[in-house]
């Protein structure tokens, strides 16, 4: 990509980073947002350079490039890229009211000339200079009509931009929509995605898949090892998902120990598929801990899920509700295993 400089304005960049993560097959995870937002502006050296390299290289950016990509350049830059942001809304708040600080002076220099042109009109004149006259106060006027219109195409560009602004920076603030403990989305990204998802399956006429995971017992492990063991085993059952998806799915935490997947583009066999062999895969692995020397195997770690698929009529709720009826199933016929929503 060409050298990018002086920095666009923060929407503008956005706009930007959007096609490429589309272009690249590339989740608009706020995080996936964050890295492309930064390749656009092009100030972070390295981190342009890795992705070109990924580029020319033909790979694809998986799920493991991304996290990479994230972790080496902009894990520690968090802070920093809000306030960046922040820097950006000052910039242009500042561009606005120099503009207006502009156009007041225009007006005063206006308001002087008239006054001035006022005076000669008060004494005795020949035709040609109030001629003169009536032709520079319509030149004055023109501009200073050009100058208020310019003003005002100005100020609804910068709010259009604000505006947009404001809503992207909504969706990047990670603290907003990433779930602190294991970096998936929360419930609130969760919430847009799940929205965002239908909308597309229903556009594409596309199947839409649709997980509720929770975790077996969980408080019976949080009361034998304690709450940081337990955190120790969310953050590894989440750790598990993200391994067991495709890119384009999105793995959330819903809450406590339940999470959820969204699956687009799959048909309800290939999510049960999904589903099973993330099961399977969790509840055949055996977490330890340190305790002295010793290795001490920690129980086996479970979880019930329940598995729905989009139908035609279905708001979010209907939706949420078949596959978390699924998941009561799955608790209450023996834990450990995966339901199908749509045979009950
Ligand atoms: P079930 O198989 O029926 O799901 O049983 P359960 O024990 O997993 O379910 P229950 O809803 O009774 O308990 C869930 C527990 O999860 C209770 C709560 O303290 C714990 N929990 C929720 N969020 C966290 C967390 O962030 N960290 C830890 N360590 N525990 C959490
Ligand atoms: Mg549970
Ligand atoms: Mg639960």
């Amino acid at each position: 990509m060409p050298p990018a400089s002086p920095r666009k304005p923060a929407a503008e960049l956005l706009r930007l980073a959007l096609p490429l993560l589309m272009q690249h097959g590339i989740p608009p995870t706020p995080r996936n947002y964050a890295i492309w937002y930064e390749y656009v502006a092009g100030e972070h050296k390295a981190l342009r350079r890795s992705i070109d390299d990924h580029l020319a290289s033909g790979r694809p950016f998986d799920e493991e490039t991304n996290a990479r990509l994230y972790e080496t350049y902009l894990a520690t830059d968090k802070e920093q890229e809000i306030e960046r942001l922040r820097a950006e809304l000052q910039r242009l708040v500042n561009e606005s009211s120099r503009e207006i600080c502009g156009a007041t002076d225009a007006a005063g220099h206006y308001q002087s000339s008239l006054q001035g042109h006022a005076q000669r009109l008060s004494h005795g004149l020949d035709e040609n200079k109030l001629m003169h006259i009536i032709d520079a106060l319509s030149n004055e006027t023109a501009a200073m009509v050009a100058t208020n219109s310019q003003l005002q195409e100005k100020l609804k560009t910068m709010s259009k931009e604000l505006a947009s602004l404001r809503d992207e920076l909504q969706w990047i603030h990670e603290e907003l929509m990433i779930d602190a403990l294991t970096g998936l989305l929360n419930r609130k990204g969760f919430d847009q995605m799940l929205e965002r998802c239908i909308r597309a399956a229903r556009d594409q006429q596309d199947p839409l898949c649709l997980m509720m995971i929770d975790v077996d017992h969980f408080k019976r492990i949080n009361d034998k090892f304690g709450h940081l063991v337990g955190d120790e085993v969310l953050r590894y059952v989440a750790e598990k998902m993200r391994e067991a998806v495709k890119g384009q799915d999105v793995v959330a935490r819903y809450g406590g120990e339940e999470f959820s997947i969204i699956l687009p583009h799959t048909p309800i066999n290939g999510a049960l598929h999904v589903a099973e062999s993330l099961r399977k895969g969790i509840a055949a692995s055996r977490l330890t801990r340190k305790q002295g020397d010793k290795q001490e195997v920690l129980d086996q770690i479970t979880v019930s899920i329940g598995v729905a698929w989009l139908r035609e009529q279905d708001s979010s709720v209907d939706f949420l509700h078949r596959a978390d009826r699924a998941l009561y199933h799955a608790k209450h016929t023996g834990r450990n295993r995966v339901i199908n929503g749509e045979s009950l």
